[in-house]
């Protein structure tokens, strides 16, 4: 069975996806957007041992790995975590100097499942999001799978970056995806995430066009990127493609949990958020929600 890094599930979560859903959040992104609210989901621990000290509960630990029993040869220290002794502080990664988090546990689908199979009675179905959720393809599709046979709906939210349209096994067992357009330009694109928007905008037509797009989303933040342009021509490829009811969640950046050197970004006025409103629903869109 595959594995993936799990960062954290949340039971109920009324934010990701239609209706109550169990939100699985999976460690590692490829993009390095500046204004990533959660940035110590980006990238892999190395197991320094740096954040462990800062651990007060003492979830955290430097254990030994690869002991050898024969001669007691040890091998290089890996970090551990244990969920039971974890207060949720997030004295942890604050204090991790590689935007990474050792609060993460590494599980099968199955194990997952597990965990989901408890809020059953009470939710609609479960969302996978990161990070960037695709990174664990094999993971993606197995625990989807095991959700579906169990009648539960599935969704994913991504960066884009993967190509939905070469992977019908996966597609078949998702219900719909909740992309993310970042940027229209492809040079903007890069400087919000350092990476290219091709695969981005391939995704949003193909999703769009097959049925799978459940939500666009856009984080507002206008010294970055030309918001309005991203909004108006997201709307009219959907308008395009007679995909009018997909929902366009526009995102007030705020910088809460976002980097330091980040911070000074502007959040844009609610006059403005109002007029992208404008844009999207001048093309007919019918499900356009500020958050
Ligand atoms: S989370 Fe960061 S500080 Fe802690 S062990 Fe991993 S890389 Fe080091
Ligand atoms: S969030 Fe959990 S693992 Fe991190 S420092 Fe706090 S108690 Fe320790």
């Amino acid at each position: 069975m595959a594995k993936a890094t799990v960062n954290k599930i949340i039971s109920f979560s009324s934010v990701d996806g239609p209706g109550n859903r169990t939100a699985v959040f999976l460690q590692g992104c490829g993009f390095d957007c500046r204004y990533c609210h959660n940035p110590e989901t980006i990238h892999a621990c190395i197991h320094c041992g740096e954040c462990v000290k800062y651990c007060k509960p003492g979830a955290l630990t430097l254990v030994e790995e690869n002991v050898r029993a024969a001669d007691q040869r040890t091998g290089r220290k890996r970090v551990h975590y244990d969920i039971t002794k974890c207060v949720f502080c997030d004295e942890c990664f604050r204090h991790c100097p590689h935007g990474a988090s050792a609060r993460t546990r590494e599980l099968t689908a199955e194990q997952v499942m597990r965990e989901v199979r408890r809020n059953k009675p009470f939710i609609r179905g479960i969302t996978v999001s990161g990070g960037e959720c695709t990174l664990w393809r094999d993971f993606l599709l197995e625990l989807l799978s095991l959700a579906k046979a169990e009648g539960l709906g599935t969704l994913l939210d991504s960066n884009g970056s993967y190509a939905f349209s070469e992977d019908p096994e996966l597609m078949a067992v998702t219900d719909g995806v909740m992309l993310d357009v970042k940027a229209w330009s492809r040079e903007e694109h890069l400087r919000v995430t350092g990476q290219d928007n091709a695969c981005v905008l391939r995704n949003l037509e193909w999703l769009a066009a097959a049925g799978k797009l459940t939500e666009v989303r856009t984080v507002v933040v206008p010294e970055l990127f030309d918001c309005r342009q991203t909004v108006r021509e997201v709307s009219a490829l959907l308008a395009g493609l007679g995909c009018l009811d997909a929902r366009y969640k526009i995102i007030r950046y705020r910088p809460m949990g976002v980097r330091e050197e980040y911070k000074s970004l502007t959040p844009p006025t609610e006059e403005f958020l109002q007029k992208l409103v404008g844009v999207a629903v001048g093309y007919g869109l019918s499900d356009v929600v500020v958050v």
